[in-house]
């Protein structure tokens, strides 16, 4: 399950930032799916439920921005929606694009939470 190692990274990045901040934990996390990078929600939220508790990211409120897909067209150029990879150019019919957008994975931003002083 690939959702469970991107969890996972996702973690890594989050710990990095915790201990460089010194902070306590993350308060909140956001999160940018693109709709074609291939990441079932429901194998996320799993994973997440697995791996998360007991983490700096345990108490973490998770949004989740889902970014639609968008692919460019190599012939023609014309940029149109792609609601899956293998979506052809609507126009010449071709299927040498460029995605766009789409591919996202990574954290928009992470909030931390800092120690009293
Ligand atoms: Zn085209």
């Amino acid at each position: 399950m690939h959702e469970l190692s991107i969890v996972m990274s996702i973690l890594d990045i989050a710990n990095e930032t915790v201990s460089k901040h010194q902070a306590t934990g993350v308060e909140a996390i956001e999160l940018d799916i693109g709709a074609i990078a291939g990441i079932e929600p429901d194998a996320l939220d799993f994973a997440w439920q697995a791996a998360i508790p007991g983490t700096v990211l345990a108490d973490a409120e998770r949004a989740i921005h889902h970014i639609p897909g968008q692919g460019k067209c190599l012939e023609c150029e014309i940029t149109f929606n792609m609601p899956s990879l293998y979506t052809p150019c609507p126009v010449c019919g071709g299927y040498f694009t460029d995605v766009v957008a789409g591919k996202e994975l990574k954290i928009r931003s992470l909030t931390l939470a800092m120690a009293e002083s």
